[in-house]
Formats: C-alpha cells, structure tokens, sequence
C-alpha cells in the first residue's frame, strides 16, 4: 500500500468516524446546517445590495428622489441581511457547542471501552500514558473539527458557489473567472494540505505520542529512578524524544508556513483577474460604477473566505491527523472476544482439566505448551512451581483465558471456557497477584472491587480474615485511607493482605494465588501464610508457589521445565524422587526432614 492511497483511507476512515456521530445527534446537525446556511446566504446577497446602493447614488440630479427611495431601500436590506447573519450565526454556535461536547463525551467514552476490554497482550505492548494521549488528543481533535467542517467550510462552500451562481447569472465572464480561479485554490490548497503537510504530521504525532509514553514511564516507574540515583540519565532519554519530536514538529509547521505562503500568491492572482475582468468590462462599456462595486465588493467576500478556507483545509487536515490514532483504536481487534452467543460459565466443583493444550506466545519462535493435559479436581489445592519462565504464570493466565489457545481445549466442571463469557469466567476466579496493584481509592473501595455495593460489615470481615483489619484500624483514617497510585503508600505484605481480604470477598470457587517472591518479614510472612489458607479453604486453589512452607500445605505439585510437567505428586513424593523438584528445595536451602517434612536447613 502506497502511503498516498494509505492517508486517502485515513482521511475517509476518520471523516466516516466523525459522521456516524452526527448520525447519532441529527437535531444538532440539522440545526446547526440550517442557521449557518441561512446566515452565509445573507453574507452572499449583501454585495448586490451594495451595487444597488451605488447605481442609486450615482444616478443624475433629476432622478434624486427615487433613486433616494431604492438607496434606502438595499440600505435597509443591508442591515437585514446583517442581523440575519447575527441571529443565525448566534443559533449555530448555540448548536456546536452542544454536538460536540456530546460526541466528545461520547468518542472518549467509547475509546475507554474499548481499550479496556483490549487482550492481555495489547495493554503489554502498549505504553499506558501513549494510550491516554490518544484519546485525549483525539477529543480535542473533534472540536477544531467540528468548528472547522461546520462553522467554516460548510458556510465557505455557500458562499463560493452562492457568489459565483449570482455572479454568472449576472455576467457569466465574471462568474468563469471567479469560478476558475476558486476551484484552482481550492484543489491546490487540498493538494498541499493532503500530501505535503500531512504525512509530515503523520510522523510528528507519532513523535508526540512517543513524549506521552516516556513521559508516563519513566514517572510511573519514579521509584526505580530514584533507587538508581538515574534522574538524569531519564532526564536525558526524554531529551532525545524531544529532540526528534522538535525536528519532526519543525518540518509540519514550516511545510505548514510555505503552503500559506503559496495560497497567498495564489490569492493575489485570483485578485488581479477578477479585478482586470471588471475594468476590461468597464472599458468597453458594459460595466456601471454600480457593477463594478458589486464585483469588488463580492471578491472581497470571496477573498475573505478563500483566505480562510487554506486555514480551514489545514486544520482540516489537522483534526483528522490528531484523530487517526483514535480511530485506529476502534479498528485493531479484540485479541480475545466472545464467541456469538456465548453464554455465562456456571462453576460449581470448580475442576480445571486442560485438554492436548497447545500455545504460542506472538513473537516466540517455539510453542510454549505443546499437547499439555492436566487436570485439577475441584476443590484441590495445587502447586506450581519449577524455574522462572518455565511456564506457570502462563497456566494461570490460560485458565482465565487471557490468551486464546492455538489447539486444544481448557474445561471447567466440563464447559470448554473458549465457548464461555468472559466476564462471567473471570469474576468466578479470585486472583491474589503477585504484586497486587491497588487503585488510588480508599482502603474499602479498593476491597469491595470484588462485589460491587458490599457494605462496611462485608468489607471488614474479609479484612479479618485476611489479617488486614488491624494494620488498616492503625491507619490514619482506617478503611477511608486513599493508598497512592497502584497503592504505593502501602508495604509489600499489606497490599497482599488487602489483596487477600478481596478475594474473600469475591467467594469465587476457584482461586489463584500467585506467591510474592520478595523476601517478606516472618510476621507479615505468617499472617499472609494464615490468610491464604482460610482463603484457599473449600475452593480449587492454583498457588504460585515461592515457598517451602505454602508447598507444603497443598495437595498436590506440578513441576515445571520448559513449558512441561516434568514431575507430579506430593511434596514428599517428589522430594524423595530426587529429581528438579528436590533440586529447586535443595538449592534454596532446605532439607527434609521425616516426620517434620521440610524445615529451613538452619532449623
Ligand atoms: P513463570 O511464571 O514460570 O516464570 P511465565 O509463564 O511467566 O513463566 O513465562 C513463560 C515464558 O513465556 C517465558 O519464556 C516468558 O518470557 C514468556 N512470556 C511470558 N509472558 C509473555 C508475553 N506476554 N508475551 C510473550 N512472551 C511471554
């Protein structure tokens, strides 16, 4: 695909966007339409009345009375025309304001929703802050937009065509060359908008979504800057997108600068026809002073607008530039959908059985999983556990299908989750992350996201259960306190707890937990080891499991190597095995010892 043919789509794609919603406001539209219309109508008669006006006061001496009477007259319709014009003017912008604070409401609503419900996969290879510029620049975009098709290009094209119609039927020489001279302008002014600056601010704003991504990462991840003491070399990288952004913002506004300085030229020849036409028609007697202030005082109007209409072609050009990456968003796919018709899981034993499971991560040269089949009774609590990339946090993203599998199929309590909603899938799993990400709302609000509506009572028995209660009563404002962004103002072991107390609210029957690796102190250690285990009871539990003293509390292991189950069976099976298994134990230090199962080897 050529890039001509690529930002042709682009426009249409963008404009296509934009009408369908219009369509969903029609009164607005119409309104707005209608007034402006009727007021540039005015602006097209008013130099008729003009050439009126000065036919009547050019007449002789003997004729002063009547020709008083017709002076007055086009005067009064003068000041007609002129409050026409104010009224109509007024009602449109009346209406603007109105249609695109809905549609904008609307555009970035629909570009949340859609965003979020993008896969797994697209948030990974997105940056977030990229995102929201997108669709912020994308809202503003619709206002210039707006402004531009409906309060200037619209009344512009009344104009051009009114003038040249009224014109023509008056002397068609004058109506050719003015009707010559407006479409050249206009096609050339498209020309340059379209396929000179355009591309150029195709790049640009790529360059402008790049400042919002480093900008939002390196602040969001602050801590890790501050921890390397690497303000500076951040510092440095932003430099170096500003820096290219500079350069390709540079090369938009000076192409933008030389096609203004072209459309200028071009003005000034359309000028010099229009105005050499009337005086070459004056010369051979077929023009009055009256027809020649009606020829200039229209070319003043139609000057007036063609100037603007380079602006308006460019801004134009503009909003649909600052809208394409919004309207890209409504193109890229899902990643994961519903089927048509699916329908809710219904979970009761909450067994998990993967069936000949294959997969692929996009961009992995080898399958993860080939023909993997396991399966977990319900009610069971089972490890996983084996080397770093070996595959388990994939098993558990599977289960809540967050990735579609290239071959097989995942069951649970028999119902094949590919077939299945979503949502009702999801909200069925209660999940205990790994480094849970809390939002900057308050502690109750943070722990009622699993049953929306869930009183205070609710909320705070889930906290007991997950030893949260206590740390959150020492809490300047209890269950009100507001946790910082991904609730940084909270310790590893307490976001955990608030993690765990919302799983409890969740009661869902199947859980994943997914151990933190990090080193935590041995009392929050011990209350976290409590509360998973009040949590896991009477639910089938998946656990990430990072220590000995969780492994050994669970029913059955699954050892990992390589995207394969290369051990199963109990942890004292399989330590007495000798295989990884024991290797993994062995190599954090522990030992088995009969009778008291696994202790620390300094026990
Ligand atoms: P574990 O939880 O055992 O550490 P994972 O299941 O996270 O392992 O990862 C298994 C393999 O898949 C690793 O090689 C990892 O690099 C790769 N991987 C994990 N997530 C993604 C992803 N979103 N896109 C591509 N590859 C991934």
């Amino acid at each position: 695909m050529t890039r001509e043919t690529k930002s042709g789509d682009t426009t249409r794609d963008v404009l296509r966007f934009t009408f369908r919603h219009w369509r969903d406001q029609p009164r607005y539209v119409a309104l707005i339409v209608a007034a402006m219309m009727t007021s540039t109508l005015a602006d097209v008669f008013m130099p008729v009345f003009a050439g009126q006006l000065v036919d009547a006061i050019t007449v002789g001496a003997a004729e002063r009375d009547a020709a008083l009477r017709v002076a007055l007259m086009a005067f009064a319709f003068m000041t007609g025309l002129g409050l026409v014009t104010i009224v109509m003017r007024h009602l449109a912008f009346y209406g603007i304001v109105e249609l695109t604070l809905r549609v904008m409401n609307r555009v970035a609503q629909d570009a949340f929703a859609r965003v979020q419900r993008f896969s797994t996969d697209w948030h990974a290879n997105s940056f977030a802050g990229s995102t929201v510029r997108k669709i912020t620049r994308g809202m503003w975009a619709l206002d210039l937009m707006h402004d531009t098709l409906l309060l200037a290009l619209l009344p512009s094209l009344v104009v051009l065509v009114g003038s040249m119609v009224v014109l023509g039927l008056h002397w068609p020489v004058m109506g050719l060359v003015v009707a010559i001279g407006t479409v050249t302008f206009i096609v050339m002014t498209a020309f340059l908008a379209t396929r000179y600056v355009a591309p150029a601010a195709r790049l640009a704003n790529a360059w402008d979504t790049k400042v919002g991504g480093t900008l939002a990462d390196a602040l969001s991840c602050n801590a890790v800057v501050k921890a390397f003491g690497a303000e500076r070399r951040e510092d440095s990288r932003l430099s170096r997108v500003l820096d290219k952004w500079q350069s390709r913002t540079r090369r938009v506004w000076q192409r933008g600068t030389n096609s203004g300085t072209v459309q200028f030229i071009a003005l000034l020849a359309i000028r010099a026809a229009i105005i050499g036409t009337a005086l070459w028609l004056w010369w051979n007697g077929q023009a009055t002073p009256g027809d020649l202030a009606y020829v200039l005082t229209t070319y003043f109007v139609i000057h007036g607008y063609l100037r603007d209409v380079g602006m308006h072609i460019n801004n134009l050009r503009r909003s649909v530039n600052d809208m394409e990456e919004l309207v890209e968003i409504h193109r890229e796919p899902f990643g994961v959908v519903d089927r048509p018709g699916a329908a809710p899981i219904r979970i009761r034993q909450g067994e998990i059985a993967f069936d000949h499971v294959d997969f692929h991560y996009a961009g992995h040269e080898t399958p993860l999983y080939s023909d993997l089949s396991l399966t977990i009774r319900g009610g069971e609590r089972v490890g996983l556990v084996g080397p770093s990339g070996s595959g388990k946090t994939t098993l558990v993203k599977l289960i809540q299908r967050l990735y579609d599998l290239s071959g097989g199929a995942i069951r649970i309590d028999g119902q094949d989750i590919a077939a299945a909603q979503q949502a009702s899938l999801r909200s069925q799993i209660a999940i205990v992350q790994q480094e849970p990400i809390l939002f900057h709302r308050t502690l109750a609000e943070n722990i009622a996201y699993a049953r929306p509506g869930a009183g205070m009572a609710e909320i705070e028995r889930a906290a007991r259960l997950a030893n949260a209660h206590d740390f959150i009563m020492r809490l300047p404002k209890g269950y009100g306190t507001l946790v910082g962004e991904r609730g940084v103002k909270l310790s590893g072991g307490e976001r955990q707890r608030v993690a765990i107390a919302r799983a409890f609210l969740a009661d869902a029957p199947i859980l994943i937990l997914d151990e933190a690796t990090s080193a935590l102190d041995s009392e929050s250690e011990v209350l976290i080891q409590q509360a998973m285990e009040r949590l896991m009871e009477g639910r089938t539990s998946i656990v990430i499991a990072h220590r000995l003293s969780t492994v050994r509390a669970l029913d059955h292991i699954l050892v990992f190597d390589t995207g394969r189950i290369v051990e199963e069976g109990s942890h004292e099976t399989l330590y007495r095995k000798g295989g990884l298994y024991r290797r993994l134990c062995d190599h954090q230090g522990l030992k088995f010892t009969r009778g008291r199962g696994v202790g620390l080897a300094a026990e």
